[in-house]
């Protein structure tokens, strides 16, 4: 059922329309003498289960676009508000692209706030799993071992999480210059790849863990990995009982190899994840976007998403104290030297660069300032992807026909690329 409508002016042809539907999709009808005929572009909105794996990742998209919308004006920064929506490009124009069925745009500002935006972080953590992926291959082809450890700590719904987090911080920091632990590290060659993470809990609050890639001198065996455990254990409770917090034994540092069993494939890398799925060891550690909290817990997306969803202040408040306690930390950090060896030919990206990563592919439309002003208002920057993957240059067109006068934009051909002047065809 639709409950709105748009006629928007353009190309001449008339008669197009732009229904809005209750779910909050819209649908664009061509007219007779328009490009689509009278056929009917539909655009999904709602996550719909049984799903392929393919239309889960374009649903993660849209919804991670959605979030970084419905956050935009509660954002921590202007650098956030600007993100997807800024034009930066030196022609002033909006580019759509699509490259292997996957629209994206090209031209507009990315935040590169890894803590706080969906979009940006999804990307970031995307590149910089694939970066610990190739740097434990190249670890394993040198004859390294690897283990996983994840240290947590215990707490309570008094903590904040700027003292938590801070906290833990200095307790991982201590250790590394802690004596005996040093002579551990010194013993069995230790070198980390390390994640912070947070999720909130309704009784316990705040838990802030760090994911730990191990790399060892050579595979352990199972009484080293017990003596390393016991070192880890030691002097990470040490640690926290200075800086007045303290850990449980079991889950407060847990070791797990990660070993060969049938050759790179499948030690590259096989954890259980959250759901009981498989995972990629690499993407384990690093895409905490894509866990799906268990009891009650959930992790900074998924807040945020609520929030979105249901407009509840106290999920909003639990954001900006997560947004402020991390401002300025680093979600990954590799120990010294540890990066350049294993990725020696690489070169060393931020999280801003990542963000802004160009995904290349086909350049289908070109959108200037003011019809992209018009997009924004209308909130259809996620449809404008999601009409160039369903129906390429001319679904853009209809679309863009409703949205703007057809000199503020035009397609572009792939063979010549090049401007088509008069009705944007
Ligand atoms: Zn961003």
């Amino acid at each position: 059922m639709c409950t709105g409508m748009w006629t928007a002016g353009g190309g001449g042809q008339g008669g197009a329309q732009l229904l809005e539907r209750e779910d909050g999709g819209v649908e664009v009808l061509g007219s007779e003498a328009g490009p689509l005929g009278n056929s009917l572009v539909t655009l999904p909105v709602q996550v719909r289960g049984g799903v392929d794996l393919e239309q889960q990742a374009l649903n993660r998209r849209r919804r991670r676009a959605l979030t970084r919308a419905g956050l935009r004006d509660r954002g921590p920064s202007k650098r956030f508000r600007g993100c997807g929506r800024t034009i930066i490009s030196t022609d002033a124009m909006v580019e759509v692209k699509v490259a292997e069925g996957v629209g994206h745009y090209c031209g507009l500002m990315t935040c590169g706030l890894v803590w706080v935006c969906p979009v940006c972080s999804a990307k970031i953590r995307h590149e910089r799993s694939r970066e610990v992926e190739r740097g434990l291959t190249a670890a394993l082809d040198l004859g390294y071992g690897i283990e996983f450890l994840t240290l947590t700590l215990r707490h309570h719904l008094g903590h904040r999480l700027r003292d938590l987090f801070g906290l833990a911080q200095k307790a991982w920091a201590a250790m590394r210059v802690d004596k005996s632990f040093r002579a551990l590290m010194a013993r069995f060659g230790l070198r980390f790849i390390t994640v912070r993470e947070v999720t909130y809990g309704p009784v316990n609050g705040w838990h802030p863990h760090f994911h730990l890639a191990v790399v060892t001198w050579g595979v352990l065996t199972d009484a080293e990995r017990a003596e390393v455990e016991e070192g880890f254990w030691r002097a990470w409770s040490h640690q926290l009982e200075r800086v007045g917090l303290d850990a449980e034994r079991g889950p407060g540092v847990l070791l797990k190899p990660c070993t060969s069993t049938d050759g790179l494939a499948s030690y590259l890398c096989k954890v259980g994840g959250d759901d009981g799925q498989m995972k990629p060891a690499a993407m384990e550690l690093v895409r905490a976007d894509l866990k799906r909290g268990k009891s009650g817990h959930r992790n900074p997306e998924e807040i945020a998403e609520d929030f979105v969803d249901t407009g509840d202040l106290a999920d909003l408040a639990l954001l900006q104290e997560y947004w402020a306690a991390t401002k300025g930390r680093q979600m990954m950090t590799w120990s010294n030297g540890l990066k350049a060896e294993l990725l020696a030919d690489e070169v060393e990206r931020t999280d801003e660069e990542l963000a802004a990563l160009e995904r290349g592919g086909e350049v289908l439309m070109k959108i200037g300032r003011r019809a992209w002003g018009r997009v924004l208002d209308l909130d259809l920057a996620v449809h404008v992807l999601e009409v160039a993957e369903q129906g390429g240059r001319e679904g853009l067109v209809a679309l863009m026909r409703l949205v703007a006068p057809d000199d503020w934009w035009y397609t572009v051909q792939p063979a010549e690329a090049a401007l088509n002047e008069g009705g944007g065809l």
